[in-house]
């Protein structure tokens, strides 16, 4: 499977995540510096061979608004791994409302969980305690370093050391001034 590459700020935040082409193109344009790459990989060219890029950092400083992670149901199964927030099972998922809409339930990340078919049909349309059921774990707004992190974990432990550095800091940047 062709690898991701994190592409951080100038000030080592990350910024998004890309392919390995758009990496490479930033990088022979010199917009960007590679800080790391995939070890035992290389990119090919006829006449040259590159390291593979794990993370790069851009030269310029770029600004770019925060708008958190999008509500949708890939990324609401990424948040639940993929289980269902009822029993664990990870077949036949869909989206549960916990309070379901009937009742004024909202269609919001804290609202939506992940929930096997069996389940939602158990649950019908009603809150899960009035059922006898319980949530694992209380839904909750996931950040994209939430996101990054479980990513890397996984799939790219490279990025590991420079989301430990930064990960505090911009969470703590993230936080909406009061
Ligand atoms: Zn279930």
């Amino acid at each position: 499977m062709e690898k991701r590459v994190l592409v951080l700020n100038l000030d080592h935040y990350p910024v998004a995540v890309v392919t390995v082409q758009k990496a490479m193109v930033l990088l022979l344009m010199e917009k960007a510096q590679q800080l790391s790459s995939y070890e035992l990989l290389e990119i090919r060219t006829v006449s040259r061979s590159f390291p593979y890029p794990a993370v790069i950092r851009l030269v310029q400083y770029k600004h770019i608004p925060y708008k958190g992670v999008l509500l949708n149901r890939a990324n609401l199964f990424r948040r639940d791994r993929g289980a269902c927030q009822y029993c664990g099972s990870s077949k036949q998922l869909t989206i549960d409302h916990v309070i379901p809409r009937s009742k004024g339930g909202k269609t919001s990340w804290t609202n939506l969980v992940t929930a096997c078919n069996r389940c939602n049909v158990l649950k019908g349309d009603k809150p899960p305690e009035q059922v006898g059921m319980q949530l694992r774990v209380a839904p909750f707004t996931p950040s994209l370093s939430y996101f990054l992190a479980s990513y890397a974990e996984r799939q790219a432990p490279e990025w590991m050391p420079f989301l430990a550095s930064s990960l505090e800091q911009f969470q703590k940047s993230r936080k909406p001034q009061v």
